[in-house]
């Protein structure tokens, strides 16, 4: 328990000091190819992180892939749609972690008709990892003096609170093309990699893939991850034929900035697994996604010192033995 609350007060720690650094990075929706745009997810003071949000023009209205974790992003996204005077007819969640779920009520609230695609994993996170964090909010939530930081941790617990409001209606139990909207994507599903179900789409006609937290810069985000699994998806991502990626956090990347972070991922865990000293495998990533990443170098380093750790924990070996 004294480890997770340590975990808890550093995440938290970390994502202020990113927010300071890149408020500038104001929330919009810019087209990146003809007819799918993308919100960046971007961090403020105090506050924890907003994924990646994608909108696909779909038929039958918009398809919004994540919906962030903050009422502003979310609000960002329904702004959106109302500004192009379309519905948003399907929602796909990349994984069930909150800051890509977290806008799933407010979406549903605004569009009661939509459609919410997502593996069953959030099922086994809200008695298990969510439940957890719950309870470390809850242990912290009374000890916190500042009021933006309890108001933080309050919103966490208020969404984990909102359970099955933020759970898929169209459960995704297999690969393969599927017709979302009106509009045929390619849907793949990961198990046990970064999360217990991860799924990414792919857009044939414009080789454009969407990986959610599959890729996040500047470091791989293992709290829940399976890290030789990870490992595996990045290799099957890397056979479908997309010239432009889009990642669950940071900037899009073409191909060969692609295979850079693939390498970078693999050279990483290989790193970890070594008796190779800790400074070497933060300083070798760091070396690594320079090009990639538009994060501090100073932020990077404190995230990955951390992830380290993570990957040399029994915790992690136990999630890929499940
Ligand atoms: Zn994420």
């Amino acid at each position: 328990m004294i480890r997770r609350m340590r975990r808890l007060a550093f995440v938290f720690a970390a994502f202020v000091v990113a927010g300071a650094l890149a408020s500038s990075a104001a929330a919009q929706v810019h087209e990146v190819v003809p007819g799918i745009w993308l919100l960046r997810g971007t961090f403020t003071p105090g506050h924890q992180p907003d994924g990646n949000t994608i909108v696909f023009d779909g038929t039958d209205g918009l398809i919004v892939v994540d919906t962030g974790r903050h009422v502003a992003h979310t609000q960002a996204i329904l702004d959106f749609a109302k500004q192009r005077n379309r519905p948003i007819a399907a929602v796909v969640n990349s994984h069930w972690h909150l800051d890509h779920i977290g806008g799933n009520a407010m979406i549903r609230d605004a569009y009661p008709n939509v459609h919410v695609y997502a593996s069953n994993a959030l099922n086994g996170a809200l008695t298990g990892f969510l439940a957890n964090y719950k309870k470390q909010l809850q242990g912290v939530i009374p000890e916190t003096q500042d009021a933006d930081q309890r108001t933080a941790y309050e919103s966490e617990v208020h969404l984990i609170d909102l359970g099955t409001k933020l759970a898929p209606d169209v459960v995704i139990t297999s690969s393969g093309p599927r017709t979302i909207a009106g509009r045929t994507l390619r849907v793949g599903l990961e198990t046990n990699s970064v999360t217990a179900g991860d799924v990414w789409l792919f857009d044939e006609s414009r080789s454009v893939l969407v990986s959610g937290d599959l890729i996040t810069l500047p470091a791989p985000f293992l709290d829940t991850a399976c890290p030789s699994r990870w490992g595996e998806s990045l290799d099957r991502l890397a056979a479908l034929d997309f010239d432009l990626v889009i990642p669950g956090h940071g900037a899009p990347m073409t191909r060969k900035q692609f295979t850079a972070y693939q390498s970078a991922y693999h050279a990483l865990v290989s790193c970890a697994a070594s008796t190779n000293e800790k400074q070497r495998c933060i300083d070798d990533w760091t070396a690594a996604i320079r090009p990639l990443s538009d994060a501090d170098e100073k932020f990077t380093r404190s995230l990955m010192g951390y992830y380290v750790d993570v990957l040399r924990s029994d915790a992690a070996k136990a999630r890929c033995a499940g």
